[in-house]
């Protein structure tokens, strides 16, 4: 417990202090803890200590916590990869999903979001760093599929979000998260009216330099939770 509560407290002046740097407002960047082969049981005590918004990137693992952690107001955010037989339970359990990357997987979200749900938050994935191993749309097909998702009636186009090529070197590390943030504004032009509020970007090794950079969201793991052991880990 001491640990969680120690290491939020740190991750949030790390935050702070990337905002002033950056002369943003620290309540700017939302924290999204990435919970990812934790058990139920750290995300209570995460939760416990006021943190309310979770990521998962596998599902089923991530349909077990949200039943196990259901009598907490938690809002559940998708990270990991989709695949388009697997998008029902998402877009029946989460508030966010942040790793869409075509037009298929979106359509299937916003059909099988439930009626009396709100529209589904929705970030585009972008493979900023152009890596042929990664997901994400490709920042020249980014216009055509941000404005199809954009019509969809039960989805919010809220914005993008990319992993980039890592790097140790702060400077180069806020290349990429700047071209992202150009890839906003270009988007907020092209699609006025759209709440396109949200660049989710920065991880624990680099939240720093995204924050410098505009990122709303910040996605960290390892730096709340301590180094993760996928050993006893069945991906789903
Ligand atoms: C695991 C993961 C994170 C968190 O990474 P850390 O380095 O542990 O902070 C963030 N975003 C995505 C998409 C992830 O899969």
């Amino acid at each position: 417990m001491t640990q969680i509560t120690d290491r939020l407290t740190r991750v949030h002046c790390q935050i702070a202090a990337a905002a002033e740097a950056a002369k943003r407002q620290p309540h700017a960047i939302r924290l999204l803890a990435v919970s990812k082969t934790r058990q139920a049981d750290e995300l209570r005590q995460a939760w416990a200590c006021g943190q309310q918004e979770f990521g998962e990137n596998y599902l089923q693992e991530a349909l077990d916590k949200i039943e196990a952690l259901k009598d907490l107001d938690i809002c559940w955010h998708f990270i990991g990869p989709i695949q388009s037989n697997k998008t029902r339970p998402i877009a029946e359990h989460f508030s966010w999903v942040h790793s869409v990357d075509r037009f298929k997987v979106a359509q299937r979200l916003n059909d099988q979001r439930p009626g009396e749900m709100p529209p589904l938050n929705i970030c585009l994935q972008v493979n900023i760093s152009e890596e042929a191993s990664k997901s994400g749309v490709l920042p020249a097909d980014l216009p055509t599929l941000a404005a199809k998702v954009a019509a969809l009636e039960n989805i919010r186009l809220r914005g993008l979000m990319a992993i980039p090529a890592s790097s140790d070197d702060p400077e180069q590390q806020r290349q990429p998260f700047s071209q992202m943030s150009d890839l906003l504004q270009s988007l907020q032009q092209q699609l006025p009216g759209q709440p396109l509020d949200t660049l989710s970007m920065g991880m624990s090794g680099d939240m720093e330099a995204a924050i410098l950079e505009g990122a709303t969201i910040v996605r960290i793991g390892t730096a709340l939770f301590g180094p993760r052991d996928y050993s006893s880990h069945n991906q789903s």
